[in-house]
């Protein structure tokens, strides 16, 4: 059996979908991108019961390897790996303030700095499809559109990541957000972020934590004259597009 180590993870990153409360039961679904496809867990286990084995291979036409039939949303995982490369792993949950936000159909908008966290100004929630459905592929990759987290009408969230560790935490990320926006709701209408500052924050995300790090690395590893040249900062304006997801959407 292949990439152990991985299904593995997909298996932690999955319990702790019961442990931090985003999903109940087996709700939700998790994934990790390999070569040639992806890993994915199988549709309706109990996490707790998963075994390494039980993790499904699917490739990148649909098709399957494994024991057990893969999560009935198999196919907005594949869109998601088809049409945006930098997606790495993606957790799919049913987390209580933003299932709740999604079945008012309400987008989470600038209320706070860390939407950024997102990919953009707002996150977005997609119109409501049935689960498992092409349609709801093709809503949950409209709201992504320059994103890296939707919520997702009558239903609950999604989001990507680097890896399975940065997809679970933009997922918690989001719902600590919904949580916070309900909060806020609750003792008023919040001014809401401009654009302009919306995009200040963007920008210095692009210069802080993980990224500020790969700046710094690039810039020690390039000889002082040409290291300038090589690293591309993103234009104000468009930064909300990842750099190298420019050609993929
Ligand atoms: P699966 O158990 O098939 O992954 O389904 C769970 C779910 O959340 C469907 O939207
Ligand atoms: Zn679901």
């Amino acid at each position: 059996m292949q990439h152990i180590d991985l299904r593995e993870k997909i298996i932690k990153t999955a319990l702790q979908l019961n442990s931090r409360g985003l999903s109940a039961g087996s709700s939700g679904n998790v994934s990790a991108r390999v070569n040639g496809g992806f890993l994915i867990t199988p549709s309706g286990v109990k996490y707790h019961k998963l075994r390494a084995e039980d993790i499904v291979f699917m490739d990148m036409d649909g098709k399957t390897q494994g024991d057990f039939l893969p999560s009935s949303e198999w196919r907005f995982h594949l869109d998601i790996y088809k049409s945006r490369r930098v997606a790495k792993a993606i957790v799919h949950a049913h987390p209580p303030y933003s299932t709740a936000l999604a079945c008012l159909d309400k987008d989470i908008p600038s209320f706070h700095y860390m939407v950024a966290m997102a990919g953009g100004k707002d996150i977005r929630c997609c119109k409501y499809e049935p689960f498992g459905t092409v349609e709801l592929s093709e809503a949950v990759l409209e709201a992504m559109v320059g994103r890296r987290a939707c919520l997702m009408s009558h239903h609950g969230l999604l989001a990507f990541g680097d890896n399975l560790e940065k997809a679970m935490s933009l997922a918690v990320e989001v719902e600590v957000l919904a949580q916070q926006y309900q909060l806020v709701l609750q003792m008023g209408e919040p001014k809401l972020l401009s654009e302009a500052e919306m995009e200040d924050v963007l920008h210095r995300f692009w210069t802080y934590g993980d990224n500020a790090q790969k700046i710094e690395d690039e810039k020690r590893r390039k000889p002082r004259k040409s290291w300038q040249s090589n690293i591309t900062y993103p234009k104000r304006g468009n930064f909300y597009k990842l750099p190298e997801e420019k050609d993929s959407l």
